[in-house]
C-alpha cells in the first residue's frame, strides 16, 4: 500500500492540510470560556493595528464571531478511512471532469493565452489546479473562514500559525480584495476558487483583470492568474513536462526510486526503463536537472518519470497523489487517454457518477444517506459497511466496482 496523504478522503476541502504538520491531541476546553477568547483577540487586534489594520476593519471581520471549539477535533482527527491512490484519483480525474475542464479552456480561453504569456504556465495545466481545487468554482466550501481562523487562533496547538492566516485574512479584507462574509471555504482556512490559505492568497494573488482588487472568490481571470503565479513563482520550467508514464523491465528493482530520488534519464534508461512505446526516454530535450521514478503504487502498478515541474505542482498541496492527479488531467485535457498500466487491484474505484450511483442504490435499499452527491463521506461509508456486512465482505467502508456491479444487479 503506498502512503496515503491524510487528507485525500475529502477531495478539494482540506486537502493543503496534507503538507500541515499536525499536532496530536488538541488542549481542548469542554466549553469556550468568552473572556478569553475576547483577551486573545484583542492580542492579535494589537498586533494587526501594527501591521496596518485598522480598527474598523477589526471589527467587521470579527464583531460577535464566537470560538467554534468543534475545530479543534477536525485539526487533530485521524481518517477512519484510508483512501487507495485508486479511488483518488477515480473521482477526481474522471470523465466529467475532462469533459467540464475542456468546456473551461474553451471559456476562458483569452485569459488563458494570456495568462499563459505572462506566466509561462500552460493552460492545461492552469485549468487543473482549478477543477481539483474547486470543482472548476463549484465547490468554495460553505463555512466562513474567518471565525474559523480566529478560533484556531485562540484555542488548539497551532495557535501562531492561525493567528499569522488570521492577520493575513484580516489585510486581505482591508485591501478591498474579499468582503469577510465571502471568505467562505474549509474549516481550515484555505478558500476561494484556488482554495488559498490567506498568507498564501496575500503572497502571490494577482489583479488580472485590473480593476483594482484579488478577488479570488468571484473573478475568474484572477483565480486563474493567480494559480499561474504560484507555480511560476515554485519553479515552473516553461516548456517542460511534468513526466510521463513509462515502462519497467521485468523484475525491476524499485531501490532508489521515489520522488525525492534524481537521476538522469541515462541512469534510469541503462536500468531498463522505457517509454510507453519502447523508445528511449530522452527521444527529446534532455532536462537538465535530474528527474525521478515515481512508483506511486508499488513497482506493480503505472510507473512515471517526473520531472521539475511535477515538484512545482506537489508544492501546491505537499501530495503526491495530489499532483498526480493534477498532471494527469492536464494531460487528459490534452487529448491524453487514462493510465497505460492499470493499477495494482481487482476492484477499482468510482468515478463521481458511479458514486452517486451507488448512493442512489444505497437509497433505494433503505439506507439514509442524504442526496446522493458523489461524496462518500461517513454516513455513506456506514451504509457500505452494513452492505458489505449483508454479503458477508469484510467492511471496511471502501466502495469499488465490484460493490457497484453486484448493487446493480439487485444482489
Ligand atoms: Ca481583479
Amino acid at each position: 500500500m503506498p502512503r496515503i496523504p491524510r487528507a485525500v478522503k475529502r477531495p478539494w476541502w482540506p486537502l493543503w492540510l496534507a503538507g500541515l504538520p499536525l499536532a496530536a491531541a488538541a488542549q481542548a476546553p469542554a466549553t469556550a470560556n468568552p473572556d478569553e477568547f475576547a483577551r486573545c483577540l484583542a492580542g492579535i487586534q494589537a498586533d494587526a493595528q501594527r501591521e496596518g489594520v485598522s480598527k474598523a476593519t477589526f471589527e467587521r471581520a470579527l464583531d460577535g464571531v464566537r470560538p467554534e471549539l468543534s475545530l479543534l477535533e477536525l485539526l487533530d482527527n485521524q481518517p477512519e478511512f484510508r483512501t487507495p491512490i485508486w479511488d483518488y484519483l477515480a473521482s477526481l480525474v474522471d470523465e466529467e471532469r475532462v469533459q467540464d475542464g475542456r468546456a473551461m479552456l474553451a471559456q476562458w480561453a483569452g485569459p488563458l493565452a494570456e495568462i499563459e504569456r505572462r506566466f509561462g504556465v500552460d493552460s492545461a495545466t492552469v485549468v487543473a489546479v482549478w477543477g481539483v481545487e474547486s470543482n472548476f468554482g463549484r465547490n468554495l466550501g460553505r463555512r466562513q473562514i474567518i471565525p474559523s481562523v480566529a478560533t484556531l487562533a485562540c484555542h488548539g496547538r497551532r495557535q501562531s500559525f492561525f493567528r499569522g492566516e488570521l492577520v493575513a485574512a484580516l489585510k486581505i479584507v482591508q485591501r478591498g480584495d474579499v468582503a469577510p462574509e465571502q471568505m467562505l471555504g474549509s474549516w481550515a482556512g484555505a478558500f476561494g476558487q484556488t482554495q488559498f490559505m490567506p498568507s498564501t492568497y496575500l503572497r502571490l494573488a494577482v489583479d488580472f483583470d485590473g480593476d483594482g482588487r484579488r478577488d479570488l472568490v468571484n473573478n475568474v481571470p484572477d483565480a486563474l492568474a493567480s494559480t499561474a503565479n504560484f507555480l511560476d513563482k515554485g519553479g515552473w520550467r516553461t516548456g517542460q513536462p511534468w513526466g510521463f508514464e513509462v515502462r519497467l523491465p521485468e523484475g525491476f528493482d524499485a531501490a532508489g526510486t521515489g520522488r525525492r530520488n534524481k537521476a538522469t534519464l541515462a541512469e534510469w534508461q541503462s536500468r531498463g526503463v522505457r517509454r510507453l512505446d519502447g523508445s528511449a526516454l530522452a527521444n527529446g530535450r534532455v532536462p537538465s536537472e535530474g528527474v525521478a521514478l515515481l512508483l506511486p503504487a508499488g513497482p506493480k502498478g503505472p510507473a512515471f518519470v517526473v520531472y521539475r515541474n511535477f515538484d512545482v505542482v506537489f508544492g501546491y498541496n505537499a501530495a503526491e497523489s495530489y499532483a498526480l492527479a493534477i498532471t494527469h488531467l492536464a494531460d487528459r485535457l490534452r487529448g491524453g487517454g487514462p493510465f497505460n498500466t492499470p493499477w495494482p487491484t481487482d476492484d477499482a474505484g468510482l468515478s463521481r457518477a458511479e458514486r452517486r450511483e451507488l448512493q442512489t442504490l444505497l437509497l433505494a435499499r433503505g439506507h439514509a444517506i442524504g442526496e446522493a452527491d458523489g461524496v462518500l463521506g461517513t454516513v455513506s461509508r456506514a451504509a457500505i459497511r452494513a452492505e458489505q456486512q449483508r454479503l458477508g465482505w469484510a467492511p471496511d467502508g471502501r466502495a469499488g466496482q465490484k460493490l457497484l456491479a453486484r448493487l446493480r444487479s439487485g444482489g
